[in-house]
């Protein structure tokens, strides 16, 4: 066993302990990634997953919290590669009657399309987004900073006032169903924010859901829906190439295997192969129950361990990668020009599917979240190739080890509805199913986009219900991943934020 000492050492190297160590580091501490994958990132990564020169992104791909991320915007990515290539419609929810729903970085083009589902739809998104824009940055302190955010719902009512910030809260805590409702007459524009809301894993029809679709379209407006050119690693390297210009190292396949303690403190951390890196401060961009896994019950107390056994995931995922002879062909002209495309059809189809999982079924006709990144970056694929991505939810706990092949086909069957001759040019393609996504990334429980279900009891109280979830009962010792406030999505917020918890205590500590 070979011992080293540093400052710091941050346990996972996906862009919450990226962005923990960048932040470490700038504060002129000596900071160790330990990454158990072959390359840093976690679910920010872009591999050759179907053919030589397809770069597609193994997990996720589009940033619209990225590029509204306060944490990336201080850091100098630009410099280290990253460039955001917007695509020229943010998100299109085609429809079975061959037209779509288009959202565009500009309100009044993402009204006119809504009109064209029925006349007033336009204006009833535009008087709901209209005031909600003017107070962008204050909304965006509230829901990209660390817990418990405070300048930001301060601005927010000295922006919009308390009635409206009362009636925001409400629309955003009822169910989606009932502000799609509210606003739009025609089912074309309902099924606009349905699909939306199912980036995160809660029902439309139940309470909370409402705050995905809202942030994710109010997002489209302020900052698009963009992805970095050449693909997510792009955005990795550019956080590594950052912390190595602060003096940081990043080891890959460098499992942290358990965190040392001794009297009450961290004490460092081994990993597989042997190695042990001693360091006062330890911050895990880890699920919850690793970190428990990590450090023990006896280190961390029985009700501290109790309440992280509690946390709850949310559904798994399957997710097809395809290379493609050419774009997709998709009926609705707004879906041919889009980044995102929401592939599942009126409100009611919408329910269905989600219901279905909810049951533990896999249901017949799947909701899809599919991405064409290579139509606006061309960099991605061979010339005249195209890549394309779709995932959707399903129930955890199935047996994958027969059947899967009729649930890929519904898949595919699902697009091809929307797009008549996707399968000819379909060239090769490669599928994720739930055990898969661990086994590349600990932190994706069954592929579980979110770290962590993101009912309304663990959206703002996560992974515990504390006024500190970035601490734990071993002092030195942080958590800084998705399972933090405020949670999934790749903006670095997480990980700042436990980094930040970890400077000002071993400040108070050395005073
Ligand atoms: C299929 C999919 C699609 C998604 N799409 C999007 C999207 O389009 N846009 C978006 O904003 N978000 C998306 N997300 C969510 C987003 O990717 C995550 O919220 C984000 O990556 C979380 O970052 P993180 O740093 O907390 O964890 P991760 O990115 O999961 O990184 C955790 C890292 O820790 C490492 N690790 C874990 N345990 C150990 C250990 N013991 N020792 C060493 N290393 C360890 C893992 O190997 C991994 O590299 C998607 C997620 C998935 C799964």
């Amino acid at each position: 066993m070979t011992a080293e000492r540093v400052d710091a050492v941050v346990i996972g190297a996906g862009p919450n302990g990226l962005s923990a160590a960048i932040t470490l580091a700038e504060a002129g501490r000596d900071v160790v990634v330990c990454e158990a994958a072959d390359t840093p990132g976690g679910a920010v990564r872009t591999e050759e997953l179907t053919q030589p020169g397809f770069a597609h992104d193994t997990f996720s791909a589009v940033y619209p919290a990225g590029a509204a991320s306060p944490v990336f915007a201080r850091w100098p990515l630009g410099e280290h590669g990253l460039e955001w290539v917007h695509p020229e419609v943010a998100m299109a929810h085609p429809l079975p009657d061959g037209s779509a729903v288009a959202l565009h970085r500009d309100p009044e083009a993402t009204a006119a399309s809504l009109d064209a589902q029925a006349p007033g739809d336009g204006r009833g998104w535009l008087d709901l987004v209209g005031p909600l824009l003017s107070a962008c940055p204050a909304l965006r302190r509230t829901l990209l900073s660390g817990w418990l955010p405070v300048r930001g719902p301060v601005g927010l009512l000295a922006r919009l006032g308390v009635g409206r910030v009362l009636e925001l809260a409400r629309t955003a805590l009822a169910p989606a169903t009932v502000l799609a409702d509210e606003r739009f007459a025609a089912r074309g524009s309902r099924a606009w924010l349905l699909g939306s809301v199912h980036h995160g894993d809660v029902p439309a029809d139940e309470a909370g859901s409402a705050m995905t679709g809202l942030y994710l379209q109010l997002l489209g407006h302020a900052v698009g829906w963009p992805s970095p050119r050449g693909g997510a690693q792009s955005l990795t390297n550019a956080l590594v190439g950052y912390l190595q210009s602060l003096g940081g190292q990043v080891r890959t396949a460098t499992r942290a295997e358990a965190v040392i303690s001794c009297q009450g403190r961290v004490a460092g951390v081994h990993t597989a192969d042997g190695q042990q890196l001693r360091a006062d401060v330890v911050v895990a961009d880890t699920t919850p129950q690793a970190v428990l896994a990590l450090a023990g019950e006896q280190a961390l107390g029985w009700r501290y361990a109790r309440a992280l056994r509690r946390y709850r995931f949310g559904p798994g995922t399957v997710k097809i990668d395809w290379a493609l002879d050419g774009p997709v062909p998709w009926r609705a002209p707004e879906a041919r020009g889009a980044g995102t495309v929401h592939v599942g059809g009126l409100p009611e189809e919408i329910l269905q599917a989600s219901h279905t999982v909810r049951q533990g079924a896999l249901p017949a006709q799947p909701f899809l979240l599919a991405g064409q990144q290579s139509l606006a970056d061309p960099s991605r694929a061979p010339q005249g190739g195209h890549t394309f991505w779709a995932y959707t939810r399903v129930p955890r706990g199935l047996d994958w080890s027969s059947g899967a092949n009729a649930f890929l086909d519904a898949i595919e069957a699902q697009i091809e509805r929307f797009a008549p001759g996707f399968a000819d040019v379909a060239r090769a393609r490669h599928v994720l199913l739930p055990p898969d996504f661990a086994a590349r990334n600990a932190n994706l429980s069954e592929g579980d986009v979110g770290t962590g279900t993101l009912a309304l009891d663990q959206v703002a109280f996560r992974p515990v219900p504390t006024l500190a979830p970035y601490r734990t009962p071993l002092a030195g010792l942080y958590l800084g991943s998705a399972a933090t406030f405020p949670g999934p999505a790749v903006h670095g917020v997480c990980g700042r934020a436990a980094a930040r918890f970890a400077l000002a205590e071993s400040r108070l500590r050395w005073w």
